[in-house]
């Protein structure tokens, strides 16, 4: 195998959820395509920055319009609910409950969960954006004053020890907020049900109720 091939498989490595098999399958299935299917996906490949825009708000992707709003359409809409700002940990779980149409609130997509391997190196948060999510639940709380006298904030990660950690270092990072002026703030997980990331992901809209409704 040449350089190159080598290299592709050493970039699909790097997609979520794929290994070392899938990923020489990808390369191999490419290098068996026709030259204008390769050469239409490098092309949107290499243009992907352009037509999809991340959030400045919820932190999740996209496509842009352009002269568009800066914001997504979710964090544009006036008529979602400032009160519950659900947090999760990938665009594809912000999707999925979105199709399901059981949730009014806002998102913030946090990005992942913090590698147990990382929890007691420098910063050890894995580059996650939790100083961003202080932020939006900061500006929440300005906005939902004049709406509401609560603020929810439930952490939809997975129930995993990686989950779990992530979950208990959101919750101290909001700390400071939970007391500030005279309004509640309420942090909650989701119900039983649902409860890895994974899970989320491919949850039917009933189950996702569901750990809505049951959440604690
Ligand atoms: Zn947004």
């Amino acid at each position: 195998m040449n350089n190159n091939f080598e290299k592709l498989i050493e970039y699909f490595l790097k997609f979520p959820g794929i290994g070392p098999r899938q990923a020489k399958r990808f390369a191999l299935f490419l290098a068996g395509e026709d030259k204008k299917f390769v050469a239409d996906l490098g092309q949107l490949i290499s243009k992907i920055k352009e037509s999809v825009r991340q959030c400045p708000s919820c932190y999740r992707f996209y496509g842009s319009v352009s002269g568009g709003s800066s914001q997504c359409g979710i964090c544009s809409n006036l008529n979602r609910d400032n009160s519950i700002l659900l947090v999760v940990e990938k665009d594809a779980d912000l999707q999925n409950i979105e199709k399901s149409e059981v949730y009014n609130g806002r998102y913030f997509v946090l990005g992942g969960t913090i590698p147990l391997a990382n929890g007691s190196a420098k910063g050890g948060t894995g580059g996650l954006r939790f100083r961003e999510l202080f932020e939006k639940v900061k500006v929440l709380l300005q906005s939902s004053t004049r709406e509401a006298k609560h603020l929810e904030v439930i952490l939809a990660l997975s129930a995993t020890i990686e989950g779990e950690n992530t979950s208990r270092y959101a919750e101290k990072i909001l700390e400071p907020l939970l007391s500030k002026g005279g309004q509640e703030i309420k942090i909650t997980r989701l119900g039983r049900g649902l409860s890895t990331g994974t899970e989320l992901e491919y949850s039917d809209s009933a189950t996702i109720a569901n750990s809505l409704r049951s959440r604690c």
